[in-house]
């Protein structure tokens, strides 16, 4: 294969979508696994859509995900700018080249006028397209004498130059994910290239940074595919050579039923950006959320393409050494949120206690809390294995922090029983005397004393659990108490008498 040079081409018009990760994923891990360059390119050639901040929460979004830029604004390269606002002056020959060919045309029509156009049409049961069936109509350099046309040209009428799409021929081409292609042109219209505002359109300055980034390969979304024959004739008509393409499926709403939005998102209580987007309607992020991006890239990386073996957890390397763009698919990826959690889920016990530790920590102190990290540590040993989320850390384990404030009455109806009180009584006095309060040191004491008074063990521990949890859940018993010390433990079945009472 010749050198391998692929782009992720973005135009910052708000927070990136978790699809447009992928597609940097994707070409990112293609171009590494190929010795390639992973070129960034910001397409802001529409300056009616361009959002500030947007173009530096793409490059963020990459960063933290750990997709590294080869060439780009801030990495530089041989083929900068890589800005299209930055290249403005670059494009305008290559309009002007196809004028001269023949393959374009200046036209006058007013937006106004090609709005009525369409209406009509509409009204009339018809799809109105700007191409050879309707050209000669209109005002362009083709339908008007050249002395017209020229003549308005020289008066400064605003015009936009269009592309003269072939009358009725078929285009055939191919993608490697979708395979032969054909479309005919009677179904195209003469999209237009270089606009009256001086930019040029997506379709000229992206074929014209693609042939002078010498991009090998196209790897982008399917929602470009339309457009490829027209990318294909726009080759054809400037005597280069088209770089392979390959249109990657779309990801779906967790349902299967069209593309996944942020409406779903905001639905179910999922992101489908990378970052929090802070600005106007502001967004959810994987990074806010408290997902990895070790794990927010694993996710992406099985959305649409697959291995071909069982293996789900994949580094960054080892995603580099199986990818291959054969083995993704050509129907669309359904998003699970819960497969998500999961993912975050493997990764988070991964990390070693310590780890935990330390990022927990900094929770607790926005709360307040102050703890070091051997206690730390200890505890989230006792909780790890049910958490997603290192913030889930804490709904597992608030009770070891302070002693309940209310004591679940469901439980109370169904577990305190009339001698619970007394019992309790008795447990804090054997509890009382213990010197070691370790786990393993307690345990025995309390079941040697059980056994001998011939008491019911249920009744204990449930009644026990409620006054130092306020509630039917967390880890085994012996541990949290020796956690949260004798004295605590004492007093915290004190506050459980006196409000539940006898
Ligand atoms: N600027 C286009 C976008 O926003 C790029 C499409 C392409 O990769 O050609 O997705």
């Amino acid at each position: 294969m010749a050198q391998v040079r692929v782009r992720f081409a973005p135009s910052p018009t708000g927070p990136l979508h978790i699809g447009g990760v992928r597609t940097a994923l994707y070409n990112y891990l293609f171009a590494k696994k190929n010795n390639g360059t992973f070129i960034l390119r910001i397409e802001d050639t529409d300056q009616a859509r361009f959002v500030e901040g947007a173009e530096e929460y793409i490059m963020e979004s990459l960063q933290w995900a750990g997709i590294k830029v080869d060439e780009g604004i801030n990495e530089g390269g041989k083929d900068g700018p890589y800005r299209q606002s930055d290249r403005k002056a670059i494009y305008r020959q290559y309009a002007d080249l196809l004028i001269e060919k023949g393959d374009a045309y200046y036209a006058f029509d007013s937006s106004e006028q090609l709005e009525a156009l369409r209406t009509e049409s509409e009204k009339a049961g018809n799809t109105f397209i700007y191409n050879a069936a309707n050209r000669d109509k209109l005002s362009n350099s083709i339908s008007l004498k050249e002395s017209e046309w020229k003549e308005k040209l020289s008066k400064g009428e605003p015009y936009v130059i269009r592309y003269k799409m072939p009358d009725n021929e078929d285009i055939h081409f191919d993608d490697i994910i979708r395979g032969h292609i054909v479309v005919n042109t009677s179904t195209l219209d003469d999209k237009v290239l270089f606009k009256s505002d001086g930019m040029p359109t997506y379709h000229l300055a992206n074929i014209v940074d693609d042939h002078l980034m010498e991009i090998s390969h196209v790897i982008r979304g399917e929602e470009w595919l339309p457009s490829l024959p027209l990318h294909i004739l726009l080759y054809r008509s400037f005597g280069w050579n088209p770089p392979l393409f390959a249109h990657l499926p779309l990801l779906l709403k967790p349902d299967g039923k069209g593309k996944l939005s942020k409406r779903d998102g905001d639905k179910m209580g999922f992101p489908v950006f990378p970052l929090f987007w802070p600005f106007g309607e502001t967004a959810k992020g994987y990074r806010e959320e408290g997902y990895y991006p070790e794990a927010f890239v694993n996710i992406l990386a099985l959305l649409g393409w697959n291995p071909g073996t069982e293996q789900e957890i994949f580094s960054m390397e080892e995603l580099i050494e199986a990818f291959s763009i054969e083995r993704v698919g050509k129907s669309g990826s359904r998003f699970d949120p819960e497969k998500a959690k999961w993912f975050n889920h493997q990764y988070l016990q991964q990390r070693t206690n310590e780890q935990l530790a330390l990022d927990f920590r900094e929770f607790l102190r926005a709360h307040g809390y102050h703890f070091d990290i051997v206690e730390l540590e200890v505890l989230i040993g006792l909780v790890k294995e049910r958490v997603s989320f290192v913030k889930d850390i804490w709904e597992q384990t608030d009770f070891f922090f302070k002693a309940p404030e209310s004591y679940d009455k469901e439980v109370i109806k169904k577990r305190w029983k009339d001698d619970s009180a007394s019992l309790l009584l008795e447990l804090r006095s054997v509890l009382e005397k213990i010197d070691d309060f370790s786990s393993a040191a307690i345990e025995p004491v309390v079941k040697a004393w059980i056994e001998e008074k011939g008491y019911n063990m249920g009744t204990i521990m449930n009644a026990f659990r409620l006054v130092i949890v306020g509630a039917s859940r967390g880890p085994h018993m012996y541990d949290i108490i020796s956690w949260i010390g004798k004295e605590e433990t004492l007093r915290r079945i004190d506050k459980g008498l006196s409000v539940i009472g006898k």
